[in-house]
């Protein structure tokens, strides 16, 4: 895979998590230069052997919330990618919970080069590739969502949170967006449910929409079908993760499509 997302796991719910009936490996974002795994649950080490990522490779890891689904494997990646540190690098980015529950011992938080401790709507640069943090609305009031900007695409993560219109406005111009669409109907828990993603989607408008993160109760209900019917009501391309599944996130990006377009103008002039 040169530049792409990979889902290395697709379950939001304990039960799912518990059995691994769904992995919950978090996601991989590669661009030419760089590779980026957010949310490293448990089973990633296992998936991204299965699916042929090398974690030596990692550029940085992006860590949304302190929940165990989504923070487990940090110190195993961590180890994975240093080499139990004896080759330093790397940077790890996470809210403040993360580090204040000591999710990273000590002797991890060593191994990497650079650690930074982030909240919402704060600007990161990693070689060519700009993060920013978003608001979100969850348990662990800490939670960050991410926008990664490419050189190529922009790619938006919701994590866990409850709907509001501020938050799905941060989302606006995202040519993907991942949303962590955890229950088919009504929920008590801060966590998105099918009729916020479609709020989201309308109000974001991305190139693609992709479903993921989902408990028992989403599986049973089929996403692979809910996701189809938003398309139809939509308009806008909407597909449900699987583990395994890899995309090409250049063929979902406006900038390239204006790019290619001054190009083809140019050739005719
Ligand atoms: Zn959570």
């Amino acid at each position: 895979m040169e530049s792409g997302i990979l889902f290395l796991g697709t379950s939001g719910e304990i039960s799912v998590t518990g059995k691994q009936t769904r992995s919950s490996g978090g996601i991989i974002i590669k661009t030419q230069d760089c590779q980026f795994l957010i949310d490293p649950g448990p089973g990633t080490l296992n998936k991204a052997a299965e699916y042929g990522i090398n974690l030596r490779e990692t550029t940085a890891v992006l860590v949304s919330h302190s929940h165990m689904n989504h923070s487990n494997d940090i110190n195993a990646v961590i180890a994975a990618m240093t080499h139990n540190g004896l080759d330093p690098k790397g940077v790890l980015i996470a809210p403040s919970s993360v580090m204040e529950q000591n999710l990273v011992t000590p002797f991890h938080q060593k191994c990497i080069e650079r650690i930074i401790t982030t909240s919402p709507e704060k600007k990161i640069g990693i070689e060519d590739i700009e993060i920013q943090t978003t608001k979100t609305d969850h348990d662990d009031e800490n939670t960050i969502g991410f926008k990664i900007y490419t050189p190529k695409f922009l790619v938006g993560y919701t994590s866990d949170t409850k709907y509001t219109k501020e938050i799905a406005e941060q989302y606006k111009k995202t040519d993907i967006l991942i949303i962590n669409c955890v229950y088919p109907d009504k929920t008590k828990e801060k966590q998105l449910i099918l009729e916020d993603a479609k709020k989201l989607i309308k109000t974001a408008k991305p190139k693609l929409a992709i479903l993921t993160h989902f408990s028992s109760k989403m599986i049973a209900a089929e996403p692979i079908y809910l996701a189809r019917e938003l398309q139809k009501e939509l308009k806008t391309q909407v597909i449900s993760a699987e583990d395994g599944m890899t995309l090409d996130p250049v063929s979902y990006s406006a900038n390239l499509k204006q790019k290619t377009l001054n190009i083809y103008r140019k050739d005719k002039n």
